[in-house]
This record gives C-alpha cells, structure tokens and sequence, in this order.
C-alpha cells in the first residue's frame, strides 16, 4: 500500500476516532468457537421422535438396543458411517457424541497397549500441520507429547518438510490431520499429498496419522471437496495399521448428542475393541438408531448438509464481501475464502494478530486467540486470526466484520507507519 506518511496519520487519525466511539459502546458478541447456530440445530429436531414403535428398539431384527452390548455399534450405524468414512462395515467402530474422544482413546491405548507401548520410549513427538485445530494440540500437550509445527500450503501440510522430519526421528510417532476443508484454513487436501501420507518412509515403525474428517460433508458450495481415501491407499502400500479415521454428526446433527464413529484396519480396530472393553459395555445404541433413521444413508447426509449450507453460505459470503470492500487492493490482510467447513482464516501482516484480537476484545468482540491455531499457543509471526462465523446472525456478524476490519486496519497501519 502506497500512503504518504501525512495520508497515513490521517486515516490513523480518522480510524482512532471509529474505534473510540465502539468503545464508549462496545458490542457483545463472540465468534470463537466452531458451533452450529440455533437454526441449524432446529435442522435436526424432528430425529428426537423416531424411535416411537417396539420395533425400533430392534437391530438387525433381534438384538434389543436399550439393554447393554454392540460395543463397536450396532449394525446399522457401522453401514452408514462405514460409507461416509470409504470404509469396512469390520473396519468401522462406532463412538459415543464425540470423535475428539475416540482420538484421545487412540492415542492412550498407543501409549500404553499394543506391542510397543509409547510409554516405553524416552521421547514421543507428533507433527502438528500449523495453523490446526486448537483442541487436537492441546490434546497432545497433556498427553506429553512434544508438537512439531509444519507449515500448510494449500493442497495440505508442506510434504518435503513431513518426509524430511520423519525419515529422521523415530520420536516422531504421528501426524495430526483435518483432511477436508481443514480447521482453520479450509484446506482439502490433494491426493498427491494423501498419497505421500500413506507412502512416506517413517523411522518409527508405528507411525500413527490421526486423520480427524470432522468436515466431511460439510460443504458451502456446489463444488464438493473430498480428501482422497487414506486407509485404502495405505492398505495398498502395506501400511494399513498406520491411519485412523475420525469423523461425528456433531455439525450434522447435534454437537452434544451426536454419533462419533471411527474406521481403522482390522488390526487396529480389534486393539480399539479391546481397551474400550476395559471402559464400557457399550454406547448409546439408542442414539445411534435414531442417527441411522433421520440421516439414512450418504444421500440422505448430502441432502441434509444442503440444509446447512443454506445457512451458513450468507454468513460465509459476507464475510468475503466485507473483506473485499475494505482491503482489495490494501496488502494489509489475506483471507480464505472456503468451499466447505466451519472458519475463515484471516492472514494478517507479521507481528499484528495478537493486537488486533485484543483490540477487537476491548470493544466487545471475541475471536479466537490469535496464537490458539499453532501448538503451545505460539505463532512466532504471529499473523493468523480464525473467524467461527457460524452461530451468529447476519446482522451481528455485519457489525462484527466491521470492527474487524477496522481494528485490522488500524493495527496494521500503525505497524507499518509508527
Ligand atoms: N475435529 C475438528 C477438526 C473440529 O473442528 C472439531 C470441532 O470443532 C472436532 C473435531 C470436535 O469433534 P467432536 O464434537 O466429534 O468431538
């Protein structure tokens, strides 16, 4: 951008004078978390009463799914969520509401079962692809593990630094991974980087890929991503036992009463089978019933995330076009524009980020912390800002992109020109 000093201290001068007058009246609203609004769960209300006649209690016409057992799932859930994940029926276990806790179980029985228990080794390491999600790193950390940031592009994390770090170390036990529509920049990744995944030569003999497909039908537009299907390229290769595949219907149905389900190899799935017999004698079949009667089968999935997307699309387009009337043309800013998932990833100038989320904070917008999205909460450029636009309404989040986009403005100038 190419302002005179004098212009420049004027529109610092005039923007210092906006944000005064947003703070003797600060707003109250809060877009940090990826959660789906009120709408969108109305989408699903209707399964709440599916389960009304004796024989909906019944799966596979004889076993009784109020009592206990089916510790994987009950038939009917591992066919619906074995299509959406490209799996197995016998590769497919079904959880509880959420697939975070079938990572965190994954992780704990690598830990301490199998064959080669990681509590045995001196040092266990994981490659966090940064930005990410903030809850799969601070999952690590607590677990002890000690996180290695590798940078995204844009078909997925940068593979010459994945191959590098792992035909090296053999701490290095995993990657963590959002295959489609990432968290937070939206990124799917593209098939050569799957394929590289599921290939790559690893010192550790047990590399473990979480590949957590929260976003899987999670589409804005007529252009479907899909990440292309890393258990069965791993199967070819002869590494089936090296991925783990997570997906849920918390943003399909409901995030506090949804179905998590996982698909793994046999393998993996009989070591799952056995550490989770140690914890429960079963979850919630009723649920998971009442997920198969409303959601069907993939089609049925489709029809109901167009639901969604019909919500959500405005709030997304918004977004892009308050940012393309305020900094086309102004280097002050990138931003992502997706085609499915929950965030926008805003880009900002070096050393910037966390000012302008404390900016934002002091006149009554919250955004996610500005170093949230890297592991230990730290960005050394500190320049990335995930926007959840989700479960507010038009018209706030039309205030809240403006304050934004000032506080962006402002900071960055007064970077660029102090
Ligand atoms: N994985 C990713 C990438 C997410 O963004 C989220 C929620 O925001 C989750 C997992 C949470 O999944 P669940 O509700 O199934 O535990």
């Amino acid at each position: 951008m190419d302002l005179s000093r004098e212009a420049a201290t004027n529109r610092i001068a005039e923007l210092e004078k906006e944000y005064q007058h947003y703070l003797k009246s600060p707003m109250n609203l809060t877009i940090t978390r990826g959660v789906p609004g009120k709408e969108q769960l109305a989408l699903s209300e209707p399964m709440l009463g599916l389960l009304n006649k004796p024989e909906d209690f019944i799966s596979q016409e004889t076993i009784d799914i109020r009592n206990y057992g089916e510790l994987t799932g009950i038939y009917e859930a591992k066919k619906l969520f074995s299509e959406l994940l490209g799996a197995g029926i016998e590769e497919t276990v079904i959880g509880g509401n959420s697939s975070l806790s079938l990572m965190y179980l994954v992780l704990t029985t690598k830990f301490f079962m199998g064959e080669h228990p990681w509590q045995a080794e001196e040092k266990v390491k994981f490659l966090c692809p940064s930005p990410g999600y903030d809850r799969h790193f601070s999952m690590t950390e607590h677990l002890g593990i000690e996180m290695i940031p590798v940078e995204m592009d844009e078909n997925g994390p940068k593979m010459d630094e994945v191959e590098r770090l792992v035909s090296n170390d053999a701490a290095i036990k995993g990657i963590w991974c959002v295959p489609t529509y990432s968290n937070p920049t939206g990124v799917t990744y593209s098939d050569e980087v799957v394929d590289r995944l599921a290939t790559m030569t690893t010192k550790a003999p047990d590399f473990t890929i979480l590949w957590d497909n929260a976003y899987l039908v999670h589409h804005l537009t007529d252009v479907h991503e899909t990440a292309k299907n890393i258990l069965t390229t791993c199967k070819t290769v002869g590494n089936a036992d090296r991925v783990w595949m997570f997906c849920s219907t918390s943003k399909i149905t409901f995030p506090g009463a949804g179905v998590a389900a996982l698909a793994a190899s046999k393998a993996n799935v009989a070591l799952i089978a056995d550490e989770l017999s140690y914890q429960t004698i079963g979850y919630d079949k009723l649920n998971q019933m009442r997920h198969v009667k409303f959601l069907q089968n993939p089609e049925q999935v489709a029809a109901h995330m167009a639901k969604h997307a019909a919500i959500l699309k405005p709030k997304f387009d918004l977004i892009k076009e308050k940012l393309h009337e305020r900094f086309d043309g102004k280097p002050l800013v990138e931003w992502t524009e997706p085609a499915g998932g929950y965030f926008v990833h805003l880009t900002t100038l070096d050393g910037c980020a966390t000012k302008i989320v404390a900016a934002l904070d002091k006149i009554g917008v919250k955004v996610t912390n500005a170093g949230a999205t890297y592991p230990y909460g730290k960005n050394p450029r500190d320049n990335s800002i995930r926007l959840a636009p989700t479960p507010v309404a038009l018209a706030d989040l039309d205030q809240a992109m403006n304050a934004i986009g000032l506080c962006i403005e402002l900071v960055s100038l007064e970077k660029m020109y102090s």
